[in-house]
């Protein structure tokens, strides 16, 4: 094979001539000069050869990196002919040209792409030295397109599945009608994750029964007769989606979703205990009662130095309200550690008992909630479903949404997810093809 072949191949690009390489070995720099062969330029209308040229244009596009040098322009000049047939002039057409975003080749694309799966699309502009808003948008494309060719895989085991949703953002109301007119609308996401796998399969905007609904049209007939347990909040239009769509699954609260509610319910009391001690001028209480201590003081296994220890200990015996609400919350651990039904219904009853005396609301709230969904919590402690799985995902997509200060609307959003949590990355789905020839979005 000839030299000039060679590198024609590693760009990605085709039926064109080599007329020049500049090299500029001082910042790794390469110019390379291509012309498109006249005996592959078509007519776009009919496809027939141009009769003739009308003129060369120069454009200058973006190719991949090309060994160590890092930043590769290509000076292309491409054809624009006289088409007898059509009786007009055209532009001849080159497949490795992006066709969205004409300032870069399929290759330079589909590199940017495949970075843009595990980093944002700020370090990949720097990597590729390209503008941070153009990546962006190509990552948005790409993902939509990509999503024409998602599949689960056909090892899927989905006896076992898990509908969750996460918080995307709070959009402010502009016309608030009305004294008690809500001032900001949570936006929310439907997750459909597999547990085994550790991947969202699919995902909706909503979480109501529709979002659940359309989340799991990812699942071919047979697969959603196939599910066994089906784990979720304790939240009814889920639970009313899944008896209509999963029939044979039995649904199933499971730890972490019990777990989110007690310490919902713990937040609340911490939260009037903070106001309480800021009244008095409390200084310790306060500073220990801060928001984003909320998570230490109920965390059964959170990595505390003895110092810290210590600190929460003081706390307990100088305020009685946490004191006890603490004890609640690791009681009712407790209750979920009980390996059998029985076990668990003897210690929940002690629990319900605690509640009772202490009377805190939120915790009585708590209370009534469990007895509704006592027989699906019950299905958790004979099928000791792990949630592990479901806790790093929910992490996972924490951060997401920490680094996408960009995502302007849910879509994109959930792309990203299905993205990096879950099947819509070449990893699952093989876009090999796209380093040649981008395919259209459908
Ligand atoms: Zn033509």
């Amino acid at each position: 094979m000839d030299f000039s072949r060679a590198i024609i191949e590693f760009l990605g690009i085709q039926d064109v001539i080599i007329e020049d390489i500049k090299r500029f070995k001082k910042d790794l720099r390469l110019e390379i000069k291509v012309r498109q062969k006249r005996s592959e330029c078509f007519c776009p209308h009919c496809g027939l050869q141009f009769s003739s040229v009308k003129e060369w244009a120069l454009r200058e596009v973006k190719a991949p990196p090309l060994g160590v040098y890092q930043v590769v322009l290509l000076k292309f000049w491409q054809m624009r002919g006289y088409c007898e047939d059509c009786q007009c002039t055209a532009v001849a057409r080159a497949d490795w040209l992006h066709p969205k975003f004409e300032s870069m080749t399929c290759g330079f694309a589909e590199v940017a792409g495949r970075l843009m799966e595990e980093i944002t699309c700020e370090a990949v502009s720097r990597i590729l030295k390209s503008d941070s808003k153009l990546m962006w948008n190509l990552d948005q494309h790409r993902m939509e397109v990509m999503l024409q060719f998602l599949r689960l895989p056909k090892d899927i085991d989905v006896s076992y599945l898990c509908a969750d949703e996460v918080h995307f953002r709070s959009i402010k109301n502009k016309d608030r009608k009305g004294l008690f007119a809500k001032r900001y609308t949570p936006k929310f996401v439907t997750n459909l994750v597999s547990p085994s796998k550790g991947k969202v399969l699919f995902n909706s905007m909503g979480r109501d029964s529709a979002a659940l609904t359309t989340a799991l049209t990812v699942l071919s007939p047979g697969q959603k007769l196939a599910v066994e347990k089906f784990a979720v909040d304790m939240h009814e239009p889920f639970i009313s989606a899944i008896k209509k769509q999963c029939p044979n699954a039995d649904v199933v609260i499971d730890r972490f979703h019990l777990a989110q509610q007690i310490n919902k319910a713990f937040d609340q009391v911490r939260k009037a205990e903070f106001k309480k001690a800021r009244g008095r001028k409390d200084i310790f209480q306060e500073g220990m009662l801060e928001p984003h201590r909320r998570f230490v003081l109920v965390s059964r296994d959170a990595d505390l130095s003895k110092s810290e220890m210590k600190l929460i200990d003081k706390l307990r015996l100088a305020n009685k309200e946490i004191q006890c609400s603490m004890l609640m919350v690791e009681y009712f651990h407790k209750a979920l550690d009980e390996k059998t039904v029985a076990g668990f219904r003897k210690v929940l009853a002690r629990w319900y008992q605690l509640c009772r005396n202490t009377r805190y609301e939120p915790f009585l709230k708590f209370a009534k909630t469990l007895r509704n969904y006592r027989k699906n919590i019950e299905a958790y402690i004979t099928s000791r479903l792990t949630t592990a799985v479901i806790e790093g995902l929910n992490n996972k997509i924490k951060v997401l949404r920490r680094m996408g200060y960009g995502y302007t609307n849910e879509v994109s959003f959930m792309r990203k997810i299905l993205q990096r949590c879950g099947y819509l990355n070449h990893l699952s789905i093989n876009t090999d093809e796209f380093f040649f020839k981008w395919p259209n979005p459908a």
